[in-house]
C-alpha cells in the first residue's frame, strides 16, 4: 500500500473536504449558472464511476473526511447511486459524511436510496417559491416537481439545506418569505452571492446583490444570533430566533474567508481544482490511468502545491467571468 501523506498546502491549510462533480450536464438552465445553449464535456472524456470512486477513496485515505456529490445535476448521471453506496460504505471508516447537492427534480424517486447509501444531509437549490419566477430563473424548471422532491427527501429522513442565489430584481424581495418557509419546514437556508463563473447571456452585474444588505434587512424584523461555527467554506451562520433553522450567508464577493479553505474539487473529466476561482488544475484522470495510485498522489500533490491563497472574484459591469468554466463543471 502506498504511503498516505496528509493534504497540507503551502498556506498552512489542510484539505479535509472534496467536492465531486459527477456530471456537468443538467436538466435545468439556471440563468446565473449556465447559458441557455450550453456545450457540455464530450462523454468520451469523462471519468467512469469506478475511477471517481478510486480517486475519492484515495482522498479519504489521505485525510478527507467529507465528500459532496454535485454537478451539474448529480442525479442525472446514471449509476450515481452505486457510487453513493460505495462511498457511503466509508462513512464511519475514515469518512465523516457523504452529502449531495441537487436541484431536486429527480429527488422524489431517489430520496430513499440516498438514505440507504448513507447520505443524511442534502443541499437543494431553490431560488424562488413562486412558480413563474422559478421557471424564469431556471428557464425550464417546474416548482411543484422540486417541492415534491423536497417533501420526499424530508419524509425519507434527509436533513435539508436550501441554497438560494439572491439576485437583485429577480428574487431579492423573496428572501424573508423563503426564510419563513424554511423555518416552518425545518430546513436550513444558505443565501449565496452570484459568482463570476463561466459565460452566460446576462451581465451578472445587473443582478448582483451583496448579502450584507439582505442581512441588514432581515435583522430589522427577525432575531438573528451569530453562530460562530465555521465549515472551512465561505459561509457565515446565524440562528433564527428559537427555531432549528440555521441561516448561512455565502458571500465570496463581499466577505472573503479563503484563509480557512479546506476543500478541493474534482470535475467529471478528472481535473482537480484547488480553487473555484482559478484555472490551475491537475489532470487526475491521466495520472491515474498512466501511474495508478502513485501517479494519482503525485498529481494531487501538484494541485496542492499551487492552491492559491484566495480567489480573485469581482463582479463588474461588462466584466469577464473570473474563470471560463461554469460552476456546473467545477461542482458547486
Ligand atoms: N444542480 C445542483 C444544484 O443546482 O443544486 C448542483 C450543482 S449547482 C452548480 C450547485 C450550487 O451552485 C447551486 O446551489 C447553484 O445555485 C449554485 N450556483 C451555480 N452557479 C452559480 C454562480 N455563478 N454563482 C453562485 N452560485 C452558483
Ligand atoms: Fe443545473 Fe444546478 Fe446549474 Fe441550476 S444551478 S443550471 S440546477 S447545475
Amino acid at each position: 500500500m502506498a504511503p498516505v501523506p496528509p493534504l497540507n498546502d503551502r498556506h498552512g491549510r489542510t484539505i479535509t473536504y472534496l467536492r465531486v462533480s459527477v456530471t456537468d450536464r443538467c436538466d435545468l438552465r439556471c440563468r446565473y449558472c449556465m447559458a441557455e445553449d450550453m456545450t457540455f464535456l464530450p462523454r468520451a472524456d469523462l471519468l467512469d464511476l469506478s475511477e471517481i470512486a478510486v480517486i475519492a477513496e484515495r482522498f479519504i485515505a489521505r485525510g478527507v473526511t467529507r465528500i459532496r456529490l454535485t454537478g451539474g445535476e448529480p442525479l442525472m448521471r446514471g449509476g450515481v447511486l452505486d457510487l453513493a453506496r460505495r462511498l457511503g460504505g466509508h462513512v464511519g471508516r475514515g469518512l465523516d459524511e457523504l452529502t449531495l447537492t441537487t436541484n431536486a427534480t429527480q429527488l422524489a424517486r431517489h430520496a430513499r436510496a440516498l438514505v440507504g447509501a448513507g447520505i443524511r444531509r442534502i443541499n437543494v437549490s431553490l431560488d424562488s417559491l413562486d412558480p413563474n419566477r422559478f421557471r424564469m430563473i431556471t428557464r425550464t424548471g417546474d416548482l411543484d416537481r422540486v417541492l415534491g422532491g423536497i417533501v420526499a427527501a424530508k419524509a425519507a429522513g434527509l436533513a435539508i439545506k436550501i441554497n438560494m442565489v439572491v439576485l437583485k430584481g429577480l428574487n431579492d424581495d423573496e428572501v424573508a418569505a423563503m426564510l419563513a418557509w424554511c423555518v416552518a419546514q425545518g430546513h436550513d437556508l444558505s443565501l449565496i452571492e452570484t459568482m463570476p463563473l463561466g459565460a452566460i447571456e446576462d451581465d451578472r452585474a445587473d443582478y448582483f446583490m451583496p448579502l450584507s444588505a439582505i442581512l441588514e434587512n432581515l435583522a430589522q424584523s427577525l432575531d438573528l444570533t451569530r453562530d460562530d461555527r465555521r465549515t472551512g467554506g465561505p459561509a457565515r451562520y446565524w440562528r433564527v430566533g428559537a427555531s432549528a433553522t440555521r441561516l448561512g450567508l455565502i458571500s465570496p464577493l463581499t466577505a472573503n474567508f479563503c484563509d480557512g479553505c479546506n476543500r478541493m474539487r474534482l470535475t467529471t473529466d478528472g481535473r482537480l481544482y484547488a480553487c473555484l476561482g482559478h484555472d490551475d488544475q491537475a489532470d487526475l484522470k491521466q495520472a491515474l490511468r498512466a501511474g495508478g495510485v502513485a501517479g494519482l498522489d503525485a498529481a494531487i500533490d501538484d494541485a496542492l502545491a499551487i492552491k492559491p491563497a484566495r480567489h480573485a472574484f469581482a463582479i463588474e459591469r461588462g466584466g469577464r467571468p473570473a474563470v471560463a468554466r461554469h460552476m456546473s463543471v467545477t461542482g458547486g
